[in-house]
Protein backbone atom coordinates (compact mmCIF):
# COMPACT_ATOMS: atom_id res chain seq x y z
CA UNK A 1 0.00 0.00 0.00
CA UNK A 2 1.43 3.32 -0.73
CA UNK A 3 0.12 6.61 0.20
CA UNK A 4 0.44 9.60 -1.60
CA UNK A 5 3.13 12.53 -0.03
CA UNK A 6 6.20 13.11 1.14
CA UNK A 7 7.14 11.34 4.95
CA UNK A 8 10.50 12.02 6.24
CA UNK A 9 11.46 9.74 9.06
CA UNK A 10 14.42 10.61 11.10
CA UNK A 11 17.47 8.89 13.16
CA UNK A 12 16.88 5.21 12.11
CA UNK A 13 19.23 2.41 11.57
CA UNK A 14 18.51 0.63 8.42
CA UNK A 15 18.58 -3.36 9.29
CA UNK A 16 19.86 -1.81 12.59
CA UNK A 17 23.48 -1.44 10.79
CA UNK A 18 25.70 2.12 10.85
CA UNK A 19 25.01 4.74 12.26
CA UNK A 20 21.24 6.90 12.36
CA UNK A 21 20.05 7.59 8.78
CA UNK A 22 17.20 9.84 7.33
CA UNK A 23 14.92 8.14 5.24
CA UNK A 24 12.59 10.03 2.57
CA UNK A 25 9.65 8.35 1.01
CA UNK A 26 7.70 9.92 -1.52
CA UNK A 27 4.47 8.97 -2.50
CA UNK A 28 4.90 5.90 -1.13
CA UNK A 29 8.52 5.00 -2.51
CA UNK A 30 12.16 5.78 -1.01
CA UNK A 31 13.78 8.59 -2.49
CA UNK A 32 16.79 9.18 -0.25
CA UNK A 33 18.18 7.76 2.88
CA UNK A 34 21.29 9.89 4.35
CA UNK A 35 22.04 11.80 7.47
CA UNK A 36 20.74 15.26 7.70
CA UNK A 37 18.37 15.11 4.76
CA UNK A 38 16.43 18.80 3.92
CA UNK A 39 12.55 17.92 3.33
CA UNK A 40 10.13 20.11 1.68
CA UNK A 41 8.02 21.85 4.79
CA UNK A 42 5.00 20.19 4.33
CA UNK A 43 6.49 16.64 4.44
CA UNK A 44 5.04 14.73 7.33
CA UNK A 45 7.72 14.31 9.83
CA UNK A 46 8.42 10.67 12.10
CA UNK A 47 10.74 10.71 15.00
CA UNK A 48 12.86 7.59 15.08
CA UNK A 49 15.00 8.28 18.18
CA UNK A 50 17.52 5.80 16.85
CA UNK A 51 15.55 3.10 15.74
CA UNK A 52 15.87 -0.46 13.86
CA UNK A 53 13.97 0.27 10.15
CA UNK A 54 12.88 -2.73 8.56
CA UNK A 55 11.26 -3.44 5.77
CA UNK A 56 7.33 -4.35 6.14
CA UNK A 57 7.32 -8.21 7.71
CA UNK A 58 5.27 -11.09 5.63
CA UNK A 59 3.89 -13.69 7.73
CA UNK A 60 3.60 -16.95 5.36
CA UNK A 61 0.84 -18.46 7.86
CA UNK A 62 -1.96 -17.09 9.61
CA UNK A 63 -5.32 -18.23 11.00
CA UNK A 64 -7.72 -15.19 10.24
CA UNK A 65 -10.63 -17.65 10.76
CA UNK A 66 -13.02 -15.82 8.75
CA UNK A 67 -15.51 -17.19 7.51
CA UNK A 68 -16.52 -19.25 10.32
CA UNK A 69 -15.08 -19.02 13.24
CA UNK A 70 -15.46 -14.83 13.81
CA UNK A 71 -15.40 -15.59 17.98
CA UNK A 72 -12.14 -16.25 17.61
CA UNK A 73 -10.39 -14.29 15.16
CA UNK A 74 -11.61 -11.86 12.21
CA UNK A 75 -9.93 -10.65 9.21
CA UNK A 76 -10.27 -7.58 11.05
CA UNK A 77 -8.60 -8.11 14.38
CA UNK A 78 -5.98 -10.16 12.80
CA UNK A 79 -4.70 -7.53 10.25
CA UNK A 80 -4.87 -5.31 13.38
CA UNK A 81 -2.71 -7.30 15.36
CA UNK A 82 -0.49 -7.89 12.51
CA UNK A 83 0.05 -4.32 12.01
CA UNK A 84 0.94 -3.65 15.40
CA UNK A 85 3.78 -6.09 14.85
CA UNK A 86 5.20 -4.51 11.94
CA UNK A 87 3.49 -7.07 9.37
CA UNK A 88 2.71 -5.32 6.18
CA UNK A 89 1.12 -8.50 4.77
CA UNK A 90 -0.39 -12.03 5.85
CA UNK A 91 -1.69 -15.43 4.09
CA UNK A 92 -4.62 -16.36 5.70
CA UNK A 93 -4.85 -20.54 5.95
CA UNK A 94 -7.67 -22.08 4.29
CA UNK A 95 -8.97 -23.88 7.17
CA UNK A 96 -12.14 -21.96 7.81
CA UNK A 97 -15.52 -22.78 7.59
CA UNK A 98 -16.58 -22.72 4.43
CA UNK A 99 -13.02 -24.00 3.20
CA UNK A 100 -10.99 -21.66 1.71
CA UNK A 101 -11.09 -24.49 -2.03
CA UNK A 102 -12.87 -21.66 -4.28
CA UNK A 103 -12.73 -18.24 -5.24
CA UNK A 104 -15.84 -17.33 -3.79
CA UNK A 105 -14.27 -17.63 -0.77
CA UNK A 106 -11.01 -16.71 -1.56
CA UNK A 107 -12.21 -13.43 -3.14
CA UNK A 108 -14.46 -12.53 0.05
CA UNK A 109 -11.42 -12.83 2.37
CA UNK A 110 -9.61 -10.75 -0.04
CA UNK A 111 -12.05 -7.75 -0.42
CA UNK A 112 -12.70 -7.52 3.02
CA UNK A 113 -9.03 -7.85 4.14
CA UNK A 114 -8.95 -4.80 1.28
CA UNK A 115 -11.74 -2.92 3.25
CA UNK A 116 -10.14 -3.18 6.52
CA UNK A 117 -7.25 -1.49 4.51
CA UNK A 118 -4.14 -2.10 7.63
CA UNK A 119 -2.05 -5.06 5.61
CA UNK A 120 -2.32 -7.03 2.18
CA UNK A 121 -4.49 -10.22 3.35
CA UNK A 122 -3.75 -12.82 0.85
CA UNK A 123 -5.84 -15.81 1.40
CA UNK A 124 -3.83 -19.11 0.83
CA UNK A 125 -6.11 -21.73 -1.12
CA UNK A 126 -7.05 -25.14 -0.19
CA UNK A 127 -5.22 -27.88 -2.70
CA UNK A 128 -8.19 -30.41 -2.04
CA UNK A 129 -11.82 -30.27 -1.99
CA UNK A 130 -12.92 -29.67 1.64
CA UNK A 131 -9.25 -30.22 2.67
CA UNK A 132 -10.52 -34.18 2.55
CA UNK A 133 -7.56 -34.85 0.26
CA UNK A 134 -9.92 -37.00 -1.71
CA UNK A 135 -9.84 -34.31 -4.71
CA UNK A 136 -8.32 -31.54 -6.44
CA UNK A 137 -9.85 -27.95 -5.39
CA UNK A 138 -10.27 -25.73 -8.19
CA UNK A 139 -6.93 -24.02 -7.73
CA UNK A 140 -6.76 -22.10 -11.48
CA UNK A 141 -10.23 -20.61 -10.64
CA UNK A 142 -8.49 -19.22 -6.94
CA UNK A 143 -5.71 -17.94 -9.22
CA UNK A 144 -7.77 -16.66 -11.75
CA UNK A 145 -10.26 -14.53 -9.09
CA UNK A 146 -9.68 -11.23 -7.73
CA UNK A 147 -7.78 -12.34 -4.65
CA UNK A 148 -5.01 -14.01 -7.34
CA UNK A 149 -4.31 -16.76 -4.94
CA UNK A 150 -0.48 -17.82 -5.10
CA UNK A 151 -0.42 -20.20 -2.15
CA UNK A 152 -2.08 -23.12 -1.74
CA UNK A 153 -2.10 -25.21 1.51
CA UNK A 154 -4.10 -28.12 3.05
CA UNK A 155 -2.26 -26.76 6.36
CA UNK A 156 -2.49 -29.21 9.36
CA UNK A 157 -4.28 -32.10 7.37
CA UNK A 158 -1.82 -32.31 4.19
CA UNK A 159 -2.39 -33.84 0.97
CA UNK A 160 -1.24 -37.25 2.20
CA UNK A 161 -1.83 -38.91 -1.43
CA UNK A 162 1.79 -38.95 -3.70
CA UNK A 163 -0.78 -39.30 -6.95
CA UNK A 164 -3.19 -36.60 -5.52
CA UNK A 165 0.59 -34.45 -4.50
CA UNK A 166 1.95 -35.07 -7.83
CA UNK A 167 -1.07 -33.73 -9.75
CA UNK A 168 -1.40 -30.71 -7.83
CA UNK A 169 2.87 -30.00 -8.44
CA UNK A 170 2.00 -30.09 -12.23
CA UNK A 171 -0.91 -27.73 -11.90
CA UNK A 172 0.99 -25.20 -9.87
CA UNK A 173 3.93 -25.16 -11.89
CA UNK A 174 0.91 -24.47 -14.86
CA UNK A 175 0.01 -22.17 -13.28
CA UNK A 176 2.81 -20.22 -11.54
CA UNK A 177 1.62 -20.81 -7.89
CA UNK A 178 3.20 -22.72 -4.88
CA UNK A 179 2.07 -25.69 -2.82
CA UNK A 180 2.90 -25.17 0.36
CA UNK A 181 2.68 -28.66 2.04
CA UNK A 182 2.58 -28.71 6.36
CA UNK A 183 5.90 -29.50 8.23
CA UNK A 184 5.32 -32.69 10.21
ZN1 LIG B 1 -1.85 -23.64 10.46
Amino acid sequence: MSAPGSLLITDVRPYGEGSPVDVLIVDGVITEIGPGLVAPADTERLAGHNSVLLPGFVDLHTHLREPGREDTETIATGSAAAALGGYTAVFAMANTDPVADNSTVTDNVYRTGREVGLVDVHPVGAVTVGLQGKQLAEMGMMAAGAAKVKMFSDDGKCVDDPLLMRRALEYAKGLDVLIAQHAE
